[in-house]
Formats: structure tokens, C-alpha cells, sequence
């Protein structure tokens, strides 16, 4: 039974708590209780819960009472050790770990050995036998005391150690000999007092209460609030503080430490696996100081304590329903278990996993479906390097925008694109980015650096254009003048060498490594038989399965071509979501837009859009064939001609060298002022749109027209049309009705023409905040709604969408302002508050309405789990994305509680 643990006291033994209490005891202190109550070999303690470190940093003092439990339990440890702490004759030792109710790895402190004295420690020698052990384990007190406790800088404590290294030819403490290490402790000792005017305090309970608050203290360290920052770890949950009696895996041969997984974290394959280190602590194994062997020979070395191990971890796994990574030592032949949690894993091992555990009926789909995301689902579809048949490593940093890339170095914009203008794939190679190497970093595949980390400019762009990145490889030195960078091993890279970046894991090798396309995109791609295919690939399979089976959300496909709408129905659309039409307008066909705006008169003009429309409906007829069945939602041409026209600066170059030389430019002087009368200053709140559709007469009633006749000629072919007509950049109900009788007028006139009524639906996209406020009017109009929130969040923030993710996103993020663009994930708070608003309106206006998203944010996995709680009809994304929405989709379903305010 799991009793409830008061939040009178602040001080709880391991025996009381239990694994549903991570917000009192923290992670590691909940899985300790859980531990004790399973009656695994846990070290007897306590944990000083999460309660006492917030008062604390609220007033600077532990609060009243504190001190007292905790005399209380340290004697109730004492009673069942049978030992008093820092006892002169034989001393309990202690540890003092952090625990906070997020896994925060390294950001907080830990103290071993407290306990130990100028005393205790000859009584730590008696009992032990072991003079080098016992005065080892007070120099580590005293080093990691001074350091995290008493704020004594490293360098004076590692010199204080140091000055006996040369005497004995050594480089570590622990290879010293006794009496040296002895001398080493009293070097440390002066180096305390000189530093804070005190010696090191003598008296046990005071180690103690000190450790504590340095623990306390470590939840606001800068590295700590930067972290949880990064990982979105609220700022005001504190840590618990675990004390627990010390066990020592360096006492010997048949002494050591290890870590040890229920399954591989990697791959996902059944069966324990780990590390072991002999006559070893914990830190040693951490160090990476020396080799650790496989846990498997633990079986050969210690039989008695690997069968111990092996049965906790399979009581401890079945018992947690996952995966479980342990940290354990063994002490003069008895094991030890110091710690368990859920352990962390890849991509693939977290879809292996899920699945296995419902093969061995451990847990339901639904629940495999919980354990599994998009965001690594994703990762599982980008590309990857092969084997690389001897192509080196030479440097590692930070992964900072996932997938293989392959390319000639090059160390500027200019050599980028001339490298890329020549066919060559490029990497780009820079200390830092920033805006002025956009050129460069868009003629290249992949990006490095060698300063930043994942919220770089470099990062924040690659990640936007979708390219491969690896930033922050410190061990790289770019000398850009040179044109060469050199690693810490002395290996050069000059301009135009070929490298080879793999941005899911941050690893650089100088040559060609081969990529392999994903396994799990040829899967959906149909390139792979799911009897030939691997057991990720059929796990993928099987998940997203259960995923359609339970989400209530459609799925819709992004998609302006045959080609794309072809790949949205293999990767599952059930629909076209947003078919922008502007993209059929640029090309070779861009020269009749320039007709269009260039036309005197409307004859001309009509000539040009009847031109138009044949290309449109062919276009149009292509996709409707393709998604035969299902609906397809054709945007009406949003974005500002302009942009399909020559730049008004190029343009006016162009045409003042024409006259200055004498030779005039008749392109550019005929262009001119048809460029200049059209040019907007703010052209993303100018002539775009349904304004559009208004100023320029005729438009909308062309791609109405070449919509409604290629619907005809298809349903005539004996295929089901379902058209849906979308009109962009809506702010209010007047604008929609008056292009909506334009666009019914236009569809009745091709139903008689034709003897042939294709029904076809109206709708607005809903991108303008003021849509979204005025939604309950403009519903009265439209049949459907789909949320544009590119531009609603544009609009929301007052952000240039074009602009704002290079220029002013990476301060934003390393400010803390954003923990993710809110062009990448959807910001909940402002835009969604708009979503909900328009939801509830459009639906009191119109009951019938049809609501879908279409912005980027429609396959983001955050952001799923946001539309289908606000009670959206399908999300619309790219096609790449669809598997991605389709099981975020399946999450939301079944996730237990709605995770709008859930931002980790
Ligand atoms: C949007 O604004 O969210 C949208 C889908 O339209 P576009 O990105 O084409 O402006
Ligand atoms: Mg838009």
C-alpha cells in the first residue's frame, strides 16, 4: 500500500515513500522508496523532500523543524547500521546526493563520505584494514566539501594534491600511496582554511547540515536554470536531498561499480546489459579513467552477485512496466543497488521497446502508443550514414539539426555558392553564423560550427531550412583567412576537402561516408515489403496502426503537386489540406503574371487569365485524379504579385546603367512602372489574399472556373471529386461573402455549361486575428475554417516570419523569452487562445463547420496534442510529417489528461 506522506514534515525514510511521489521525494528519491518497498539491496536513508529546498530558497534558511527530523532519521540510519556517524572508533558514512523530480544529470551536487574526520578517519582505517582506501575516501570528502560546500575554487585544490604527484611519477590521487595521500589531505586541509578563514569542520552533524544547503543551493546555479531552460523544466520545483549510508566498490577485487539497463537503451534488444568497473566508486566509472568490462563477465568474476543483479533488475523491470537503468556497487561481495529510474533511449529503442513489452503482455497498446512520440519517429526518418568503411571521426559537437550530409568544405557564403553553382554539395564550416551567411547556408547541406550550442543562430536556421548541423565542435579550429580548419589531433581541412556531418549525433569525418535513405520512409515510400522488413520498421508499422485505430483528428497533406499529393497518400493524408496555388504561378508561367499586371485595359487582361486558366485546370485536374476520393482544399492565390515580378532595386539598376551607357534595357524601362505602382512597403499586410481577389478583377474567377471544369472532367473520367475552396487572409465576414457570391456564381455558370454540378465547398482560412475574434459572422459564410497560423502567429506577435528566425530568435531563445520558436511549435498561451476563441464562435455561427490547421504548426508534434484538445476536425501538414501527425494523433486520443498546459 503507498501511504501519503504529510506535508507537515519534510523528512521522509526510504521505507515510507514510494514512485508516485516524484514531486515530494524527487525522481531519485521516489525510486529509492520503491526500491526499499520492493525489498531490493537499497542502502538504508532518507530524503529531505522538495518542500524544504523551496523554503529554503524562498528565505535563505532550512525551515524550522528541519534540523530536528533530520537528527531523528540520521538516528534511526544509525540504529539499523548499527554505526554513528563520523564515530572515531568505527564511522557511519553517508552520501549526499540531489534529486530533483526531473532527471537534471550533473547539474547538481553531490557529496560522498561525509562522516569522515581527523578522527574517524583512523577508525576508518582500523575497521577496514585499509590505509590507502580509508585516507582516499577523506581525500575525496575534503576535495568535493571545498568545492561544492565552501566555494574553494578547483585549481587550488587539484595543486594542493598535485604537489606529491611528482615526487611519486603519478597523475591521479588515487595511485599515490597511502602516506602521500595522507600528506595530500593536509595540503587540503590549509588550502580550506586559507581560503575561507575556517578549518574544515570536525563535527559530522555539521557536514552534514552544510551538504544540505550546498545541495539546496545548486538547484540555482547558472548551468542549472540554463538547463532546465533548455529542457523546459519548470523553475520553481527545487530538489529533494537523499542521504544514504555510503557502500565502497573500492575495497577490493571483489569490490567495484557499475550501471546496468533491463534492455539495450540503443538498440532496444531484450536481455541485461551494462558496464562494470572492479575496485572501483562511482565517479571512476563516469571519469571514463579506466576500461569497464561488460556487465556480462560480472558473471564470471562475482557469479553470486551478477544472478543478485540480474533478478533485481528483472523484478524492477516487470515492476515499472519499462525499461530500467540502474546504478549499483558491490561491496566485499554484497551488492548494492543506489539508484533506478526509466531509463532514457533512442529513437528506434523506444519503438522496439513499446512494442515488445505488449508482445510480452506487460502493457496495452494504448500504452505502447504513450511511450513513443513523433519527435522520434521523425528522427527516424531522416537519412543516415551507412557503414563507413574506414572513414575517420574527427571531431564531435553538438547535434543540432538532425540527418546525414555530405559535402566539399567551404568557409565563406561566396565559396559556398560557388562551390554549389558548380554541383558540388557544400558544408559549410564556420566559428559562428550569423545573418549575413544565410547565402552560404542555403546553397549548403550541411552547417557546422565550432562555437554555439543548440539555440545558435546556425542551429535555429538549419533547423528552420531543414538542413543537416552540428555546432559547437570546440576541438576545430577555423582559420577563415586560410581557408582551412584543423583538429585538435592536427588533421587539416582545407577548402573544397571532402566531409561528412552526421547532425542526429553531432559526429564530423573528413571524407565521403556513404548515406542510406531511412528504412522506415522506404517502408511508407512502399520501396519495402513489411515481410522484408526489420523489427523497427515493424514496430513503426504496427504503432501507427493502433494510432488510426484510435485518433479522432484527420490528417491532411500540404501538397501543390501531382507529385507531393502522390506521396501524401502513401504516407496515409486522408486528404488535401492546403494546395497553394501560387506555386503553379512561378516558372515558365511566370511571364504571364507579368502580362497580368503589365495588361492595358481588359481585354488584354482577360486573354491573359483565360491562358492561365487552361495551365490552372490541367494542374488542378492532375490532383484531383491523384486523391480520387477524397477532399482536396485549393487556396485561391494568396501572396502579393509582386512577387512574381523582377526586384524594384534590380529592376531600377538595370534600366539607370541601360541610360547612363546609352544603351537602354526595353525589359527593365517596360517593367519599371508597373513594379514601382505595385510596390509595398509592408507587402505581408498589403495587396495579398482575398484583397486580392478584390482589387484585381477577374482572378478569383479564373481559378474558380479552372477549379469547377477540371472537377467536371475528372468526375466524367469516373472518379469521386470532392473540391474545397479556400479563401486566404479573411478579417472579415463582408470579404467572404462577397467573394463567395463571385465564387457561386462562377460554379453555377460551369454546372450548366458543363449539365454537370460538382459540390464543392466554401471556406475561410483563419489567419488574421481579427478572423479569429469575428469567427461566429464569418462562419455565417463558410462551410469550412482552416487555421493558417503561420500567418496568425505572425500577425499575433507582430513578427516578420521572413525575418524575425534569423535575426532575432537565437537571442530570444538564449534569453530564455522563447523555449521554441513559436513558428516551430505553437504558442499556446497567445495564438491558441485565438484558436479556441474562433473555434467556439465558428461553431455557434455555423454548427456544421468543418475546422482543420494547414500552418506548419499542423505537424508538430507539440502542437497536436494542442488542436485536438481545442476540438479541431483534422490537422494539415506536409507530406514527410503525416506519419508524424498521424501517431501524435493517436497519442492525443488516448492520452489520459489534456496536455494544453503541458509545455515539456
Ligand atoms: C498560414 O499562414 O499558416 C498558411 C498556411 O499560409 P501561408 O503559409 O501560405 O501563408
Ligand atoms: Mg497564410
Amino acid at each position: 500500500m503507498t501511504t501519503t506522506l504529510t506535508s507537515s514534515r519534510y523528512v521522509f525514510d526510504f521505507a515510507e515513500g514510494s514512485m508516485d511521489q516524484k514531486d515530494l521525494l524527487g525522481g531519485k528519491g521516489a525510486n529509492l522508496a520503491e526500491m526499499t518497498r520492493l525489498g531490493l539491496p537499497v542502502p538504508p536513508g532518507f530524503t529531505i523532500g522538495t518542500t524544504a529546498c523551496r523554503a529554503y530558497l524562498e528565505t535563505g534558511d532550512l525551515p524550522g523543524g528541519v534540523a530536528q527530523e533530520i537528527t531523528v532519521h540520521l538516528r534511526r540510519l544509525e540504529e539499523t547500521m548499527g554505526r554513528r556517524l563520523g564515530d572515531p572508533a568505527d564511522p557511519l558514512l553517508i552520501s549526499v546526493r540531489s534529486g530533483a523530480k526531473f532527471s537534471m544529470p550533473g547539474m547538481m551536487e553531490t557529496i560522498l563520505d561525509i562522516g569522515l574526520t581527523d578522527e574517524s578517519v583512523h577508525g576508518l582505517v582500523k575497521h577496514s584494514s585499509d590505509k590507502h582506501f580509508a585516507w582516499d575516501s577523506y581525500r575525496r570528502l575534503l576535495q568535493m566539501y571545498a568545492r561544492t560546500v565552501l566555494d574553494v575554487p578547483e585549481e587550488l585544490l587539484e595543486a594542493a594534491v598535485a604537489t606529491e604527484y611528482g615526487e611519486w611519477g603519478v597523475g591521479t590521487p588515487e595511485e599515490l600511496p597511502a602516506d602521500a595521500i595522507e600528506r595530500a589531505c593536509t595540503a587540503l586541509k590549509q588550502t580550506i582554511a586559507d581560503h575561507t578563514g575556517r578549518p574544515f569542520p570536525q563535527d559530522p552533524a555539521e557536514q552534514l547540515d552544510l551538504a544540505v544547503r550546498a545541495v539546496f543551493r545548486s538547484w540555482s546555479t547558472p548551468r542549472a536554470q540554463l538547463y532546465r531552460r533548455q529542457e523546459h523544466i519548470p523553475d520553481d520545483l527545487g530538489t529533494a536531498v537523499n542521504v544514504m549510508a555510503m557502500v565502497f566498490g573500492n575495497r577490493g577485487p571483489d569490490s567495484g561499480t557499475g550501471v546496468a539497463f533491463t534492455r539495450d537503451p540503443a538498440s532496444g534488444a531484450p536481455g541485461v546489459y551494462g558496464d562494470y568497473l572492479q575496485d572501483a566508486q562511482g565517479e571512476d566509472v563516469v571519469a571514463g579513467v579506466r576500461n569497464t568490462v561488460p556487465l556480462a563477465q560480472l558473471a564470471t568474476i562475482d557469479p553470486t552477485s551478477h544472478a543478485g543483479l540480474v533478478s533485481a533488475m528483472s523484478a524492477l523491470e516487470h515492476h515499472y512496466r519499462d525499461l530500467c537503468d540502474i546504478e549499483f556497487t558491490i561491496e566485499r561481495g554484497r551488492l548494492w543497488i543506489l539508484q533506478t529510474r526509466v531509463g532514457k533511449r533512442t529513437a528506434g529503442a523506444a519503438f522496439r521497446i513499446a512494442v515488445q513489452l505488449v508482445d510480452e503482455a506487460v502493457i496495452t497498446l494504448d500504452e505502447a502508443l504513450l511511450r513513443v512520440t513523433g519527435a522520434q519517429l521523425g528522427q527516424l526518418m531522416f537519412p543516415r550514414f551507412g557503414e563507413r568503411h574506414g572513414v575517420p571521426e574527427i571531431a564531435r559537437g553538438v547535434a543540432a539539426s538532425p540527418g546525414a550530409a555530405v559535402g566539399v568544405a567551404a568557409f565563406d557564403s561566396v565559396a559556398a555558392k560557388r562551390y554549389a553553382a558548380d554541383g558540388w554539395k557544400v558544408v559549410l564550416v564556420r566559428r559562428e553564423t550569423n545573418p549575413d551567411d544565410l547565402p552560404g547556408m542555403l546553397a549548403a547541406v550541411g552547417i557546422l560550427t565550432t562555437r554555439g550550442g543548440k539555440t545558435s543562430h546556425a542551429a535555429v536556421v538549419a533547423r528552420g531550412l531543414g538542413k543537416t548541423c552540428v555546432c559547437g565542435v570546440d576541438s576545430l579550429t577555423v582559420d577563415t583567412e586560410a581557408r582551412r580548419a584543423v583538429t585538435a589531433g592536427g588533421i587539416v581541412i582545407e577548402e573544397g576537402d571532402m566531409l561528412s556531418l552526421d547532425g542526429t549525433v553531432g559526429v564530423v569525418c573528413s571524407g565521403e561516408v556513404p548515406v542510406v535513405a531511412s528504412p522506415v520512409v522506404e517502408y511508407f515510400e512502399g520501396l519495402l515489403d513489411l515481410s522484408e522488413a526489420d523489427d523497427l520498421v515493424r514496430a513503426v508499422d504496427r504503432l501507427l496502426r493502433h494510432a488510426d485505430s484510435r485518433r479522432r483528428l484527420g490528417v491532411h497533406a500540404n501538397a501543390d503537386m501531382p507529385a507531393d499529393a502522390e506521396r501524401a497518400r502513401r504516407f496515409g493524408a486522408e486528404g488535401i489540406g492546403l494546395c497553394r496555388t501560387e506555386h503553379m504561378f512561378l516558372g515558365e508561367r511566370r511571364t504571364l503574371v507579368e502580362r497580368l499586371v503589365l495588361a492595358e485595359g481588359p481585354i488584354e487582361q482577360q486573354a491573359v487569365l483565360e491562358e492561365l486558366l487552361v495551365l490552372q485546370r490541367d494542374d488542378f485536374a492532375e490532383i484531383f485524379r491523384t486523391m480520387d476520393g477524397l477532399p482536396v482544399t485549393v487556396r485561391l492565390i494568396d501572396p502579393p504579385l509582386h512577387e512574381f515580378l523582377p526586384d524594384l532595386t534590380d529592376l531600377s539598376t538595370r534600366a539607370a546603367v541601360g541610360r547612363a551607357t546609352d544603351a537602354p534595357d526595353a525589359d527593365a524601362e517596360r517593367l519599371l512602372p508597373a513594379v514601382q505602382r505595385i510596390h509595398e512597403s509592408n507587402p505581408m499586410l498589403g495587396l495579398r489574399g482575398v484583397r486580392l481577389g478584390i482589387v484585381v478583377p477577374g482572378l478569383f474567377a479564373m481559378q474558380t472556373r479552372a477549379i469547377a471544369e477540371a472537377a467536371v472532367i475528372v468526375a466524367e473520367e469516373g472518379k469521386l471529386v470532392h473540391p474545397e475552396i479556400m479563401v486566404p487572409l479573411v478579417a472579415g465576414e463582408a470579404e467572404l461573402r462577397l467573394v463567395r457570391q463571385e465564387i457561386e456564381g462562377v460554379l453555377a455558370a460551369v454546372a450548366t455549361r458543363t449539365g454537370r454540378a460538382v459540390a464543392t465547398r466554401i471556406g475561410a482560412m483563419i489567419e488574421v486575428p481579427r478572423a479569429a475574434l469575428g469567427a461566429q459572422r464569418i462562419a455565417h459564410s463558410a462551410d469550412f475554417f482552416s487555421f493558417g497560423t503561420n500567418d496568425l502567429t505572425q500577425l499575433t506577435w507582430a513578427f516578420s516570419r521572413d525575418d524575425v528566425e534569423a535575426s532575432i530568435f537565437p537571442r530570444y531563445l538564449d534569453a530564455g523569452i522563447f523555449a521554441v520558436s513559436p513558428f516551430e511549435s505553437l504558442d499556446v498561451e497567445g495564438v491558441g487562445r485565438l484558436v479556441r476563441i474562433a473555434v467556439a464562435e465558428g461553431r455557434r455561427g455555423n454548427p456544421d463547420l468543418v475546422i482543420g490547421v494547414c500552418g506548419e504548426h499542423g505537424g508538430d508534434p507539440a502542437s497536436i496534442a494542442f488542436f485536438a484538445d481545442a476540438g479541431l476536425d483534422y490537422v494539415s501538414c506536409s507530406p514527410y510529417r503525416l506519419p508524424i501527425a498521424r501517431l501524435e494523433a493517436g497519442r492525443a486520443a488516448v492520452a489520459p489528461t489534456s496536455t494544453e498546459n503541458d509545455t515539456r
